[in-house]
């Protein structure tokens, strides 16, 4: 893969804005006069750390990837745009992606006026390589993948997923959002070999930060280096940082909230199999699991006239009828399950 021919012409030859951090590469400083911040009001007068450094290398050793490999973004929802931005030549090249997945992708396909290709999961919203590769071609730059995969819950065939990363010659962005709720390892171990996967990950569901905006990519160096140079200089703000560290500081924690949500999850998708609206619960390896119900419109106007909002994915191709429901704590789940009783 020669990531030169993949990137867009005018982003392959920007020269990047350089901001005044950027420039001073020297040591602490005792007197920075360089940015024009005002120098009273610390800690918030100072630009953040472009490229943050610190929380990369506390991410790095979490994750184990070099942080050179590591984009961090104002959420993945940054690392999905600059996918576009970077690689897809407004009116003239197309992505392809499973559906049904993630709005985010077609949005911002829309957003940059790039040709958005679905190809349908199977029954089992299961990826079929074949069928997704025949719909890309020369103007493809990039696949869309999400394992496991919203709103459907389910993970991913690996074989199918590795058979599209080793086939197609452009970029394969693959979205683990919810990978820390799965059984299934990371695909960040494959970085090494494979120079066109662009792995997402988030700080907004395991960790239970989705309020600070923290996203990740990780790629390799060049892909990388591409993110860097069209990024916002500032992306990730000061006290976004700070909250990243310190709840990296506290995996255990992170580990007990899946550990809770897992064992809530098995008693929620059990007791709504015995639902009498229930038609089908689909397998979840996430913090989520969508089920089909009779009614859903109205199952769904009913628990909101209750204050309970669960996301009614009716509307989405292959969902017809279908809820997604977060897993919540042990009381809210047990106040759904007891209104859906009481609806009969
Ligand atoms: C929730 C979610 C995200 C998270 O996006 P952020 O911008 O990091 O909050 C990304 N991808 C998928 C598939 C999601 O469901």
């Amino acid at each position: 893969m020669e990531l030169s021919k993949l990137l867009r012409p005018n982003i392959a030859s920007l020269a990047p804005y350089s901001c005044a951090r950027n420039e001073f590469h020297g040591k602490q400083a005792r007197i920075y006069l360089d940015a024009n911040e005002n120098p009273f009001n610390v800690p918030f007068n100072r630009y953040p750390d472009p490229l943050q450094l610190q929380l990369k290398s506390s991410l790095s050793k979490l994750k184990g990837v070099p942080a050179a490999n590591i984009f961090l973004g104002n959420g993945s929802d940054e690392a999905i745009d600059l996918v576009y931005r970077c690689f897809c030549r407004p009116g003239v090249d197309n992505v392809v992606a499973i559906e049904p997945t993630y709005g985010m992708y077609r949005v911002c396909a829309d957003i940059n006026d790039v040709e958005y290709r679905p190809v349908l999961l199977d029954e089992r919203f299961q990826l079929n390589a074949d069928r997704l590769l025949a719909a890309t071609d020369a103007a493809t730059k990039a696949v869309w993948l999400c394992s496991p995969n919203n709103p459907t819950g389910n993970s991913l065939l690996h074989d199918e997923v590795m058979r599209v990363i080793a086939s197609f010659q452009g970029i394969v962005v693959v979205d683990e959002a919810y990978i820390d709720f799965s059984a299934e390892a990371s695909l960040t171990r494959l970085l090494a070999t494979q120079p066109n996967l662009v792995v997402l990950q988030t700080m907004s569901k395991a960790w239970g930060c989705a309020a600070i905006r923290l996203g990740m990519a990780f790629a390799s160096r060049e892909i990388i280096d591409v993110f860097n140079k069209v990024k916002y200089p500032y992306n990730v703000s000061l006290p976004t940082q700070q909250a990243a560290l310190e709840q990296l500081q506290d995996p255990f924690q992170t580990d007990k909230w899946v550990r809770q949500l897992l064992a809530e999850r098995q008693q929620l998708m059990q007791a709504f199999g015995e639902l009498p609206i229930t038609e089908k619960v689909f397998p979840s390896d996430a913090n989520f699991f969508l089920t089909r119900v009779r009614g859903a419109q109205h199952v769904y106007d009913y628990l909101t006239d209750q204050g309970i909002v669960v996301r009614n994915r009716s509307r989405v191709t292959l969902c017809g009828e279908c809820l997604r429901i977060t897993v919540g704590t042990r009381s809210e789940n047990t106040e759904l399950i007891g209104a859906l009783r009481r609806l009969g």
